[in-house]
C-alpha cells in the first residue's frame, strides 16, 4: 500500500505526489454528499495557516466546532516539529487542540518502521531532531551508510555529506523512507524545497531504490486520525488545501475531501475530483455538528 514511483511524482509541477493509485476517488468523486458532518480531519499549513500567520476564518471555524463538541484531528506532512509542538502553534493561534489530535509525518513514519523492521535496524536519517527522536525511541540504532534503512526527512541543514551517506547507502541495498513527497513548502516569503526534492535526487541517483512514502497522499496518517475522532466515514471530511496530497490521502481513506483555497495555489490531478471546493472554512462552520 505505501510503494510509490517518484518518476510519476515529479512530474507535477508543484506538490507532487499525484500517482496511479488513486482509484477509489474516482468512485468517490462525484456521489452525493449526506448532509450530515460530525468529525473533522484538517491539514494544517495552507489552512489553518500560513508559515506562522493563522488564518483567521479557520480558526474561527475551529473554535465553534470545539464549542460544539465536534471531534477533529489535524494530519501534517511537515516533520519538522514533533506533535506537541505543533499542538503548541495551534494554540498560540487560538485553536483549541492536544497533542494526541496532531498526526504528523515524524510519529507515522516511525510507525510504519515499526511495521516493516524489527528493533535494532540500522537506520541513516536525513531530517530535525524530532525525527531522530522517533526513529530511536522505536528501537532502531542510527547508523551511516552501512544502514538497512534510509530516511530521508525535511532538514534545513541538509548538506553533501548527507546526500552522499543517504546515496551510498542505497547503493549498498538500502531500503529508501520518505516521510513526505511534497517538492515545495509554502513559507512566510514564497516556497522552500522540500522532501520530495531530496527524495529525487537520492532515486536519480539510484534508480532501483524505490521510495516507501509515508505521508500524504499516502492514506496512513489520515487513518490514524479516523480511529480518533471515531466518527463514521460517512460523516468524517477531510479538509485540505493541496489536491494530490490532501484530497487523494482523504478519498483513499475513504472520506469526503473537502479543497479550501486558502493556502497555496492548487494544482489540479487528472481523475481526482474534490468533494467540494469551499473559499473559507466560515462556510461550513453551520454545517458541521448540526443536529
Ligand atoms: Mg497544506
Amino acid at each position: 500500500m505505501h510503494g510509490q514511483k517518484w518518476r510519476r511524482a515529479t512530474a507535477s509541477p508543484i506538490v507532487g505526489a499525484a500517482s496511479d493509485e488513486g482509484n477509489e476517488s474516482l468512485a468517490l468523486g462525484g456521489r452525493t454528499e449526506p448532509a450530515t458532518i460530525r468529525g473533522v480531519i484538517s491539514d494544517l499549513d495552507g489552512v489553518l495557516y500560513r508559515g506562522d500567520q493563522p488564518i483567521a476564518d479557520s480558526v474561527e471555524a475551529f473554535q465553534a466546532w470545539h464549542a460544539r463538541g465536534v471531534p477533529y484531528a489535524f494530519v501534517t506532512n511537515n516533520a519538522t516539529k514533533s506533535a506537541a509542538q505543533f499542538a503548541a502553534k495551534l494554540e498560540r493561534m487560538g485553536v483549541p487542540v492536544t497533542a494526541a489530535q496532531v498526526f504528523n509525518a515524524v510519529s507515522a513514519t516511525a510507525s510504519l518502521m515499526q511495521q516493516r523492521w524489527p528493533k535494532g535496524t540500522r537506520v541513516f536519517a536525513i531530517g530535525e531532531r524530532p525525527l531522530f527522536e522517533a526513529i530511536e525511541s522505536a528501537g532502531f540504532t542510527l547508523a551511516g551508510d552501512d544502514a538497512e534503512v534510509v530516511v530521508l526527512g525535511f532538514d534545513y541543514a541538509l548538506d553533501y555529506d548527507k546526500l552522499r551517506t543517504a546515496v551510498r547507502a542505497a547503493l549498498n541495498g538500502a531500503a529508501i523512507v520518505v516521510t513526505n513527497p511534497d517538492l515545495l513548502t509554502p513559507a512566510d516569503d514564497g516556497f522552500e524545497p522540500c522532501v520530495g526534492v531530496l527524495a529525487a535526487a537520492v532515486s536519480a541517483a539510484v534508480p532501483s531504490a524505490v521510495p516507501i512514502v509515508v505521508g500524504k497522499p499516502q492514506p496512513f496518517m489520515v487513518e490514524e486520525a479516523l480511529a480518533l475522532v471515531a466518527t463514521a466515514k460517512s460523516e468524517t471530511i477531510m479538509i485540505g488545501d493541496q489536491i494530490a496530497t490532501d484530497i487523494v490521502a482523504g478519498q483513499r481513506a475513504g472520506i469526503r475531501s473537502f479543497l479550501v483555497t486558502t493556502g497555496m495555489a492548487h494544482v489540479p490531478v487528472a481523475g481526482v475530483t474534490p468533494d467540494r471546493v469551499i473559499g473559507s472554512l466560515r462556510d461550513l462552520i453551520d454545517e458541521v455538528g448540526a443536529p
